[in-house]
């Protein structure tokens, strides 16, 4: 009898993971990688800064699940299959040793992704899989079945002209908008929910903002005005506008609607949320009762770094010298509107250097999530960011790769 041929296209986290436990899974099956570049895992070279934040110790799935803005339903079954401490589990059985970091982010204690790349690249290799490069798979089609009822074989057509041929055929190509996937997928009558960009950085250009790049704070709330769209989190200055996880998050559940509106919206930024609007023109009034000679740049009361303070002062018109008890009461419910509500412009988004996913992919309730297997297309398999799932920033997109990944491979080895 033939061993059982499984062909994954892609060779980045959902790939290899995939192909690595469906070969271990299945040692007698023929598990092939084609990853269309020379370097394959790329993603992963790059990810969190060169140091690869591989997961995130939430270990529980229906708070993880919160961290998908599309997904989360689906993946919630999946979570309790294949979750970030199988992950952990599975890295650190293999030689990986990692480190939670205080914010919950997981990264190997080298800090450096290439211990992650080196892992994958030696499991897949130990376990047989064969990883071939700079050969994309061009076209895809389903043959006759040899006996009426049964399933015909896949007949892939790769970009070095050759033709090859799989019983189970996985779609782990990305999320990137022009890749092939897509298309295959539609070929084969998927749906594909379009493609847009998720965690990005605002354009903001205003003089609130101007040359105070680097300057962050540690817990910001951030609102899309007229949206219900809301996250908090460490808000960083940066030299086009605004960053950090308060607007990353902001931009992932936001994905579709800011790019309906092309990324031209107003952001309101409350700087100082552990205040509620009367406790921080409260605390603005007691400044001036208590240290009424001072000047009101000196010394901030609700805890803003200094350079940031006085540029709220200048916008709610008060020269930084002003000494508090000079401050009329207008001022002050004018300096708490900036701080508590501050609107910003933002003109356009960007990428530059922060991790970014897509939002859209392959429709989630034509995937069986118990295999990743295509409702449609008996022995289609999808898994990562071709699907219609991404995740906020913080290791939830590689889990997502990594739980798919698994799922895929064990399926296909049966
Ligand atoms: C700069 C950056 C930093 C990031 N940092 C993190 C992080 O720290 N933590 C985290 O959780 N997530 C991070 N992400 C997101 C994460 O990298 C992705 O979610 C993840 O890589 C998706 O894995 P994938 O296997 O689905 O797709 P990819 O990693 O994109 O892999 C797809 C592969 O398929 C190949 N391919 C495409 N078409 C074909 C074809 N026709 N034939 C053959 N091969 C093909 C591509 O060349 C590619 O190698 C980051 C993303 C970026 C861009």
């Amino acid at each position: 009898m033939q061993p059982q041929q499984i062909i994954v296209a892609g060779g980045g986290a959902a790939g290899f993971f995939a192909a690595i436990a469906c070969a271990e899974a299945n040692p007698h099956g023929r598990v092939t990688i084609y990853e269309a570049t020379a370097h394959p895992l790329a993603k992963v070279k790059v990810s969190g800064g060169g140091r690869c934040n591989v997961t995130h110790a939430c270990f529980d799935p229906r708070e993880l699940v919160k961290r998908y803005p599309r997904g989360s339903r689906e993946l919630l079954g999946a979570f309790h299959r294949w979750q970030p401490r199988d992950t952990v589990d599975w890295f650190e059985q293999r030689g990986v040793a990692l480190k939670i970091e205080a914010d919950g982010r997981i990264f190997p204690v080298t800090d450096n992704s290439q211990t992650i790349i080196d892992c994958l690249r030696g499991a897949a290799e130990r376990a047989g899989v064969s990883l071939v490069l700079q050969t994309g798979i061009k076209s895809v089609r389903r043959l006759a079945p040899s006996s009426p009822g049964g399933a015909g074989p896949f007949q892939v057509t790769l970009t070095t002209g050759e033709v090859v041929t799989s019983d189970r055929l996985l779609l782990a190509t990305g999320g990137n908008q022009t890749n092939l996937g897509f298309t295959f997928a539609q070929q084969f009558g998927h749906t594909i929910e379009p493609p847009v960009p998720s965690l990005f950085t605002f354009h903001i250009k205003d003089p609130r903002l101007e040359g105070l790049a680097g300057v962050a704070v540690e817990e910001a709330l951030t609102t899309v005005r007229g949206t219900n769209l809301q996250a908090s989190g460490p808000l960083l200055v940066t030299h086009w506008g605004q960053s950090g996880p308060a607007i990353l998050k902001l931009s992932s559940w936001g994905a579709r609607i800011l790019h309906d509106c092309s990324y031209q919206f107003t952001l309101l930024v409350n700087w100082a949320p552990t205040f509620s609007a009367a406790a921080l023109l409260a605390a603005l009034e007691q400044a001036r009762a208590a240290q009424p000679k001072k000047q009101v740049a000196t010394w901030c009361p609700v805890g803003l770094p200094l350079r940031l303070w006085e540029k709220l002062l200048i916008a709610a018109g008060l020269a930084p010298e002003t000494q508090w008890a000079m401050a009329s009461g207008a001022a002050l419910r004018a300096l708490a509107a900036q701080v508590g509500a501050g609107e910003f412009a933002v003109t356009g988004k960007s990428a530059f250097k922060e991790e970014f996913v897509t939002c859209g992919g392959v429709r989630l309730s034509e995937v069986d999530f118990k295999t990743m297997e295509s409702r449609l297309v008996p022995g289609l398999h999808f898994a990562g960011e071709v699907l219609d799932v991404d995740g906020i920033t913080g290791g939830f997109n590689f889990q997502a790769a990594w739980t798919g990944g698994w799922l895929a491979g064990q399926a296909m080895a049966r």
